[in-house]
């Protein structure tokens, strides 16, 4: 094995993406019944930006009495015109949605980096034309959910509670209005307080595409506020994307009420490395599934399971293509690993690197200079990783990576199945025998083969055990905003 060199010696020009065309204002209102709405107790928070440390804007706190009125206004709507619309004409407005976000895919690329953290390359390339694609899917269906549920009668459920977390804000809000409008529903989102404006351009966008008022409601603030949308009285259904703490709250919460419920919880994805895989695109799959983004995604493929005769292959190709990635300014186009989400997300990153080395792990970071101000954190490798250590075992959402070996299949099984999640999960092989006796016996709600964090608006998406239950996207995420019936 060719020992290993360092970071190579070439270096990119900056090549940062302007931020003077984006409009945000100074401060930012509940969207309510299609209007801006100032908080009940003038309460407001301020959004930064994790990269510069500097205030963004201030942003309205919800208290009960906004997600009252947010309810209010959408059982209105509910009741009121979009109930009674068609799926044709609903579709129309989905369809509305999606190009109008196409047009200003710009702008909302570079708030969502600039209020969330991730690359610009991330959020121009992913969330945003991923987000337009989820509108442009839903609106396909719109008008033909007879088609998708033959022999049953659709009937949407009523208002939908939505709340969302930060690392995806768009996308999420996205993947979690536009199948509730397909099927006719109306909705009162509430996005993650460390990132909530790219919801708000959304709900400037959904007045721009005429939207009747009511039927989205965007009410912002922290749990508190969630916990007001989930304990509302008059709302149908929650769907929750966060932490599997939060989730199981939310569950025990609603455990004595009709509300129809979906969670999308934590994960500790196994990423697999066969000995016949194609080890340079494992590499990249491995990089891809964790350090870009930051590891900042639910499904992010935090333990690596690598078969041992090719262990020291690929954590050589690892190293080394960790020592090229590029940790700064998420606005800059050649970035990688853009910035921290909160101080409070750092500070629990550290801790369970902390943890990882006084577990005995091997710690590996390659060097690099780090900007002076902003939320950093290091690509992070560990290896002679134990079963039992707590950066096997529990959710860090950060860029680090523990690494175990195994010799046989079977014992590869067992291990990667050997959590409390079961989101996703990778296998790597040049087999497609050996790729689905895998796939078929990993716990987990998505399995790549030779590829990891695909996405796709027409494949369901969710988890097994503690990850959560329910799908979103596809027929299976369609059908978590309808009532079912046989005719
Ligand atoms: P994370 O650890 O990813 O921040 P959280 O589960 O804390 O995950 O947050 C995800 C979303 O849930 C955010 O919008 C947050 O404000 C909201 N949230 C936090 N606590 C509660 C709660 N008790 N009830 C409802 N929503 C909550």
């Amino acid at each position: 094995m060719p020992k290993k060199k360092s970071a190579p010696d070439w270096n990119y020009a900056p090549a940062p993406e302007s931020s003077s065309q984006v409009n945000l204002a100074k401060r930012y209102d509940h969207f309510i019944g299609g209007k801006w709405t100032p908080p009940s107790n003038q309460s407001y928070f301020t959004s930064t930006n994790p990269a510069t440390g500097k205030k963004i804007a201030e942003v309205a706190d919800g208290s009960p009495t906004d997600v009252e009125a947010a309810v209010k206004a959408a059982r209105a709507a509910y009741k009121g015109s979009w109930g009674k619309m068609s799926g044709r004409e609903r579709g129309k407005y989905l369809y509305r949605i999606a190009r109008l976000i196409q047009e200003r895919a710009r702008e909302f690329a570079i708030i969502e980096t600039l209020d969330g953290g991730k690359p610009i390359r991330e959020a121009r390339d992913i969330d945003i034309p991923l987000a337009a694609n989820h509108f442009f899917y839903h609106a396909g269906w719109a008008d033909k959910l007879d088609y998708a549920f033959p022999n049953q009668k659709t009937a949407p459920l009523g208002v939908a509670g939505q709340i969302i977390p930060w690392n995806f804000p768009f996308l999420m809000a996205a993947w979690k209005i536009a199948p509730a409008l397909a099927t006719g529903n109306t909705v009162v989102l509430k996005p993650a307080e460390t990132t909530p404006l790219t919801a708000l351009k959304l709900a400037e966008l959904i007045a721009d595409a005429g939207l009747p008022d009511g039927v989205v409601n965007i009410v912002t603030g922290a749990g508190e506020t969630g916990a007001a949308i989930v304990n509302h009285g008059d709302i149908d259904k929650i769907a929750f994307t966060g932490s599997t703490a939060v989730g199981k709250l939310i569950q025990k919460s609603l455990a004595h009420t009709e509300k129809r419920l979906t969670l999308e919880l934590g994960g500790k994805a196994a990423n697999i490395i066969l000995d016949d895989a194609p080890i340079d695109q494992a590499v990249e799959g491995i990089v891809n599934g964790i350090y870009f983004n930051q590891g900042h995604v639910c499904c992010a493929g935090s333990r690596l399971f690598v078969q041992e005769n090719v262990f020291d292959e690929v954590m050589w190709k690892l190293k080394r293509r960790m020592d090229s990635l590029i940790v700064g300014d998420p606005l800059d186009k050649n970035t990688d690993i853009g910035a921290i989400n909160s101080k409070a997300q750092l500070k629990t990153i550290q801790r369970y690197i902390k943890a990882g080395i006084k577990d005995g792990g091997e710690i590996y970071q390659p060097s690099c200079d780090l900007p002076a101000k902003g939320n950093w954190c290091l690509p992070t490798v560990f290896t002679n990783v134990a079963q039992s250590s707590i950066i096997a075992q529990e959710e860090i959402f950060g860029p680090v990576l523990a690494v175990q070996t195994f010799r046989t299949v079977p014992e590869v099984i067992e291990k990667a199945n050997n959590t409390p999640y079961g989101l996703s999960a990778g296998v790597w092989s040049d087999k497609g025998a050996r790729l689905f006796q895998l796939t078929k016996s990993l716990q987990a709600g998505v399995v790549w083969g030779n590829t990891f964090n695909q996405f796709d608006p027409t494949s369901p998406f969710g988890g097994f055990k503690e990850s959560g239950y329910g799908r979103e996207g596809g027929l299976h995420g369609l059908a978590a905003y309808l009532n079912l019936e046989f005719s």
